[in-house]
């Protein structure tokens, strides 16, 4: 027996091993077993080559685990190794890149760390000894047998083997007793080896026979070597693409496309990425793609690989030019991972533009579930935003879809305003906003459902790469106001009569933490209804986006606001201020009289005032002038007084107000069973 010291440093890196990546400890595995492929590659090479004369065989890893011995095998009959290789690969090579690995990132937590680079090493984070009994292809050198127990001391010695390979046998530590259990290794065999190039046996198959498992004697293999991304797309048909998919993810709903990715040069990618219906639950989709390096499995993380509103696809990418035992941020700056990444983003926008092209009635049917992803993609990535103009849709209320430009060259006519702006009317919910929806109709416009959960954010993308181009709510004003045209109807009340009808009406409504209200008159056509409420296309947007985040919360936080629309020649308003006319006529005009009075007066001594320099104006003018502001104030609450008198009195003011709240489903509580009294009663 031979013994000796592993590698150049004198530094003890075990411990190291040990405590290093605690929540990584599985990834022993998959170096291990990629590692056996590896040496079972590299023998089918030389075969292929003809450096290898001998029989392959069934070529196969095999793991086991002993539960009594607490130890773990991982074997194959690949290339083997001799004394002068285990020195060589072990004690040196494998040693030293171990060591320069941690040395490189012992005081890294990032999460990527654990994923590639420890290699053979990686055994040392689950047992207190290792053993590699290996036998070379090359039938002139003798079986040895490497023992090393987690100090750097190793020892080589003359073993036996019966046939051509290597087994790594690991004595689990007590901390590692996890690994013991046939189902954990199972289940860690089945994430990283599913799609293995190289046959994975795990024991073999049981069935239930007799009230009890029974050994099959058929070997259990847990991989598909062939993976259906390995292959080539024309081999491949549709229900072949939707199989892996469900072999990937086996609870998923069927996809609704795929992208078969192969490139060469300048770096090399396979994979196959799918379209998964995604409606709402953003977050909970994403992260689904699983990244491959020669069809070993390293993560499901890929942000920062590919774009943000890529994480949203699912399926395989495989890339051994991915550089994956770097941070993060390392890994953005990456000049193959921005190609890759741009690719990609080329690659599906590429894919979605062609299903168009040739399949549009395909395309119109999947959009509802296509859509949040090519918004997403839109709003976050300039590139894709070129390419996805020309396809993305909009749907309006009768179900039509229409690409961008044929939308506004479909509204083009009717819809532009006389400041030349082109108005996109929307609803975000055609059932409550039924009521506006049917106005616009009325007039001829067209209304497109923008229901989804980022459609505010694309269309302030649109809005803003194009001036001339307005998105606004149907409820956002009242409809002559949303496509000003020339046209104006006249008023048939004074402005006094609005005026005072305005505060009748502000005086009815309650404002409340989460809602405000102002009260506008509008001289609109006899036929619209008397009182509209409508909300500010700008604040409610901001609200929305609020809810995503990202700099608009303080929006999130103010109280909804509204306006309520009088419309001062509906026959109602009329009515009511003929009425007050006729109950108040002398008092109203008294106080007019007295408030354009007062008003002349403060006007006029606030020019003498401003005439003089401060010092110069006495105490005797200055209390004057205080006194007519009080005055002038109680005059205007004398008639707020009355007016709120007068709205108390009419129970008209409230029914209006209530039906106008109930059309938009904000009439709630107290309100609505006083509005039902009252109703009965005025009946
Ligand atoms: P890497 O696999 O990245 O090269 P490792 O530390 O995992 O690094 O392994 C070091 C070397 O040891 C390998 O490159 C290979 O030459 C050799 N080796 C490891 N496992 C085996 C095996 N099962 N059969 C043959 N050679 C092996």
């Amino acid at each position: 027996m031979e013994k000796g010291k592993i590698g150049v440093t004198t530094e003890n890196i075990f411990p190291i091993i040990k405590k290093f990546l605690y929540s990584d400890h599985e990834i022993f595995l998959r170096e291990l077993v990629s590692n056996a492929a590896d040496a079972i590659q590299k023998l089918k090479t030389l075969s292929s080559a003809g450096d290898f004369k001998g029989e392959l065989g069934e070529l196969r890893i095999k793991v086991n685990v002993d539960p009594k011995k607490k130890t773990i095998t991982v074997s194959d009959n690949g290339i083997g190794m001799s004394a002068e290789e285990i020195d060589k690969y072990l004690n040196q090579i494998a040693f030293s890149s171990a060591n320069e690995f941690l040395d490189k990132y012992k005081d890294q937590t990032s999460g990527l760390i654990g994923q590639f680079g420890l290699g053979f090493y990686s055994s040392f984070m689950v047992s207190d000894k290792v053993e590699v009994i290996s036998k070379s292809y090359d039938e002139n050198v003798h079986t040895v047998k490497w023992t090393c127990d987690g100090s750097p001391e190793y020892s080589i010695e003359e073993a036996a083997r019966a046939e051509r390979g290597t087994d790594v046998i690991l004595h689990l530590d007590k901390e590692s007793k996890e690994f013991l259990e046939e189902s954990r290794i199972e289940t860690l065999l089945k994430k990283y080896c599913s799609f293995l190039p190289v046959e994975v046996q795990f024991g073999n198959e049981k069935e239930w026979k007799d009230g009890k498992m029974a050994d099959t004697g058929k070997p259990k293999i847990i991989n598909d070597t062939n993976p259906a991304w390995t292959r080539k797309p024309a081999d491949l048909k549709d229900e072949d693409y939707v199989k892996f998919y469900h072999q990937l993810y086996p609870m998923g709903e069927d996809p609704l496309f795929h992208i078969h990715l192969n490139v060469d040069y300048p770096f090399k990618l396979t994979g196959i990425l799918y379209f998964p219906k995604i409606r709402n639950n953003f977050e909970i989709q994403k992260n689904k793609i699983q990244l491959y390096c020669n069809q070993v499995f390293v993560t499901d993380s890929v942000e920062g690989i590919v774009p943000d509103f890529l994480t949203l696809l699912h399926g395989v990418i495989d890339s051994p030019d991915i550089p994956l035992n770097v941070s993060r941020s390392y890994l953005q700056s990456d000049s193959n991972v921005k190609k890759i990444s741009s690719h990609i983003t080329k690659k599906v926008a590429d894919r979605l533009a062609d299903i168009f092209k040739k399949d549009r009635e395909n395309f119109e049917k999947k959009w509802d579930d296509l859509k949040l992803f090519i918004e997403y993609g839109m709003i976050t990535e300039e590139k894709f935003f070129e390419k996805a103009s020309k396809f993305a849709l909009y749907k309006n209320t009768s179900g039509k879809y229409f690409t961008l430009d044929e939308y506004d060259k479909f509204i083009k006519e009717n819809q532009t305003d006389k400041n030349k702006a082109l108005i996109h009317l929307y609803t975000t919910d055609a059932v409550a906003q039924h009521t506006y929806i049917s106005k616009a109709s009325e007039k001829g416009y067209d209304v497109i459902v923008l229901d989804g959960q980022l459609d505010t954010h694309l269309i302030n993308t649109l809005e803003s790469k194009d001036q001339n181009s307005r998105y606004l709510r149907v409820d956002s004003d009242v409809i002559d106001n949303l496509i000003k045209k020339e046209e104006k109807h006249d008023s048939k009340l004074t402005k006094t009569q609005s005026d005072d009808l305005t505060q009748v009406f502000r005086s009815q409504v309650a404002d409340s933490d989460k809602a405000h209200f102002q009260v506008r008159a509008e001289s609109l056509d006899e036929n619209d209804l008397p009182l509209i409420i409508t909300q500010s296309e700008f604040m409610r947007r901001m609200k929305d986006m609020s809810q995503f985040g990202g700099g608009y919360s303080f929006y999130g936080e103010m109280p909804d606001s509204y306006d309520l629309v009088l419309n001062t020649n509906h026959p109602l308003a009329i009515t009511l201020a003929e009425e007050l006319d006729k109950e108040h006529a002398e008092e109203l005009r008294k106080n007019s009289a007295g408030i354009d009075k007062t008003k002349v007066e403060v006007d006029f001594m606030e020019k003498e005032h401003g005439k003089k320099k401060p010092e110069e104006i006495s105490s005797f003018e200055k209390d004057d002038l205080e006194k007519l502001k009080g005055d002038l104030k109680q005059l205007e609450e004398k008639r707020k007084t009355l007016l709120t008198g007068f709205g108390n009195d009419h129970q008209a003011v409230r029914q209006i107000v209530d039906l106008a709240m109930l059309a938009n489903n904000m009439l709630k509580g107290e309100a609505l069973s006083a509005f039902v009294r009252r109703s009965i009663s005025l009946l």
